[in-house]
C-alpha cells in the first residue's frame, strides 16, 4: 500500500496514510514516485491559504519524477522514467505527495537520460519555469551578455533563473528580501544583489532604464517598478505573484520604450515545448545542481515547510522523498 499525504479541509489538514492501490484514481499509467518537491502553489494548497484545492480529501503535489510500474497506453512502458508537471495535477487531480500515483499519459514527459531522479526534481516545476522564461526572453531577441534582472531571486524559480542566466553568460542582477543569502546568490552567478525594498515603493511611470531583460516572479508593485526601469525595447517575462496579483503600472513603458511584457505559463504548455525545455535543462552542468540549496524532507514535514515557504523562510529548493 503506497503512503500518501491526504489533505482535508478540517484540522489536521495533513495526514500521512497507507492507501490501497485500488483507491488511487483509475488512470492509464501507474507511476512509482521517486521524488516530488515543494512549490509556491503547493504551499498555498497545503496550508489552504490559496483556493487551489476544492475537492477533499485530496493528494496534493503539482509535480513528480518516477518510474512507470504499469501502463495501459502505447506511449509508455513499464520501467520508463517520467516527469510530471502541471496540467492541474495537485490542484484538480491527485498529485505527487505519494509513493505511487495513477496519471494520464498526456501529462507526462520522458525524463531525459542525463537527469537522474534527484536532479530532475531539484529542477521540477521551478527549473522548467525558469527555462521557459529564458526561452521567452530569447525569442523576444534578448542580446547576448545583456543585463537581466531576476526578482524573488532566492525562490525556486528565481534561483534557477539566476543559475541558468549566468550559465548562458548573461549579466545577472538579483532582487531579494533575504540579504543573508547575498553570498549564496553571488555563488549562483549574480553580479549584483539588490534589496527588495528598492522595488516596493509607489511605481513611477518611467525611471532610468537599467535592464535589457527581466524575469519577475513577484508581480504587484515589484513588476510595475521593473517595467519602469527597463531599457529601450526591454523584455520582461512575468511568471509569478508572490508579491501580489495586481499590476499598478501605466502604458508608458510600452508606448515610450517599446517594453514587452511576456506572460509565461508552465501548467498548460504543449508537450513539444515542455520536451524542448527539459532537453535544455538536462544539458546543464553538474556544478549548477551542486550549488543549488536543497532541503530534503519526507511527507510528514510538508505542512510545516509549506508554512515556512509562505512566511519567506525558505530559499532554494525543497525536495520531497516519499519513501
Ligand atoms: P518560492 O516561494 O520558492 O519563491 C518565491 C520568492 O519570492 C521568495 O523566495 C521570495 O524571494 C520572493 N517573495 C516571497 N514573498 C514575497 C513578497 N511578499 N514580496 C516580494 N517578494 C516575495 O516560490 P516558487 O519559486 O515556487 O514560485 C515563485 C512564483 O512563481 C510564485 O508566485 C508561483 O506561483 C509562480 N509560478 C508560476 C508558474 C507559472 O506557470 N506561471 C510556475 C511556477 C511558479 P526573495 O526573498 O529572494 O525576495
Amino acid at each position: 500500500m503506497p503512503r500518501v499525504l491526504m489533505l482535508h479541509d478540517e484540522s489536521p489538514r495533513c495526514r500521512v496514510v497507507d492507501l490501497p492501490l485500488a483507491d488511487l484514481p483509475h488512470r492509464a499509467i501507474s507511476v512509482d514516485i521517486d521524488y516530488s518537491d515543494l512549490n509556491y502553489k503547493d504551499a498555498l494548497a497545503v496550508t489552504g491559504k490559496g483556493k487551489i484545492v476544492r475537492d477533499y480529501p485530496f493528494v496534493p503535489g503539482i509535480d513528480f519524477v518516477g518510474t512507470v510500474r504499469e501502463s495501459h497506453h502505447e506511449q509508455y512502458a513499464s520501467g520508463d522514467r517520467v516527469i510530471l508537471t502541471g496540467w492541474g495535477v495537485g490542484e484538480r487531480y491527485w498529485g505527487g505527495y505519494a509513493e505511487a500515483m495513477n496519471v494520464d499519459p498526456e501529462w507526462l514527459v520522458p525524463c531525459p537520460s542525463p537527469l537522474n531522479s534527484r536532479k530532475a526534481m531539484l529542477l521540477g516545476t521551478a527549473g522548467l519555469t525558469a527555462m521557459l522564461c529564458m526561452m521567452r526572453l530569447e525569442e523576444a531577441g534578448l542580446p547576448p551578455g545583456a543585463a537581466v534582472l531576476v526578482t524573488g531571486a532566492t525562490g525556486g524559480v528565481g534561483s534557477w533563473a539566476v543559475s541558468i542566466l549566468h550559465h548562458l553568460d548573461y549579466e545577472v542582477h538579483a532582487v531579494t528580501g533575504k540579504p543573508e543569502q547575498r553570498e549564496w546568490l553571488e555563488s549562483l552567478g549574480a553580479r549584483e544583489v539588490l534589496d527588495r525594498s528598492e522595488f516596493e515603493g509607489e511605481p513611477l511611470p518611467l525611471e532610468k532604464g537599467r535592464w535589457v531583460g527581466a524575469i519577475d516572479t513577484v508581480g504587484g508593485r515589484t513588476l510595475a517598478n521593473v517595467l519602469a526601469r527597463m531599457t529601450y525595447h526591454g523584455r520582461v517575462a512575468a511568471v509569478g505573484l508572490a508579491g501580489g496579483t495586481d499590476l499598478p503600472t501605466t502604458v508608458m513603458p510600452f508606448i515610450l520604450r517599446g517594453v514587452s511584457l511576456l506572460g509565461t505559463d508552465s501548467v498548460m504548455i504543449p508537450f513539444e515545448r515542455r520536451r524542448a525545455a527539459w532537453q535544455r535543462l538536462s544539458a546543464l552542468p553538474n556544478g549548477l545542481f551542486e550549488r543549488m540549496a536543497v532541503d530534503e524532507i519526507g511527507l510528514e514535514q510538508i505542512e510545516q515547510r509549506a508554512e515556512d515557504m509562505l512566511a519567506g523562510k525558505v530559499h532554494g529548493r525543497v525536495l520531497i522523498n516519499p519513501k
